[in-house]
């Protein structure tokens, strides 16, 4: 699915979804709320929100939760994706999430961006993750060269 594919009642879907996420998110020591929404290859939203840990490496992403709902609901592939942050400002998903999302995204698949006020611009999972490492990189292996 390209980018111009997404419909406007999809994107609208995926901003809902991942607004009401953002609105539970666990973020005591940021204060900094994120929500993620995944459309999947059967057309339905699973969303996350970010949940934060006292001991702070263990907090884990918005995108995180969205993908394992998706995967948990039998999701297999994720044909757009939406954050969004906390404040005027859209953000990204973080570097860690943008390989979360590689295992999962084709390299067109959108990935929306939106504030709490606005879209943000939109890019494709490639143009956030260039060259990056996925699944098809282990696909026909397991013999020694
Ligand atoms: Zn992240």
């Amino acid at each position: 699915m390209s980018a111009r594919s997404l419909s406007k009642d999809q994107q609208q879907a995926l901003l809902d979804a991942a607004r009401a996420a953002q609105l539970k998110a666990y973020a005591p020591y940021s204060k900094f709320l994120v929500g993620a929404a995944v459309l999947d290859d059967q057309g339905r939203v699973h969303a996350g929100c970010n949940v934060e840990n006292a001991a702070y490496p263990e907090g884990v992403c918005a995108e995180a939760g969205a993908l394992s709902a998706m995967v948990l609901a039998g999701g297999q592939r994720a044909r757009a994706v939406l954050v969004v942050g906390t404040g005027g400002e859209w953000i990204t998903p973080c570097g860690g999430c943008r390989q979360r999302l590689r295992e999962f995204c084709a390299p067109d698949t959108p990935i929306l961006t939106a504030s709490d006020v606005a879209m943000g611009p939109q890019f494709t999972m490639a143009q956030l993750l260039p060259g990056g490492f996925g699944p098809d990189h282990l696909e026909a292996k397991g013999t020694k060269p």
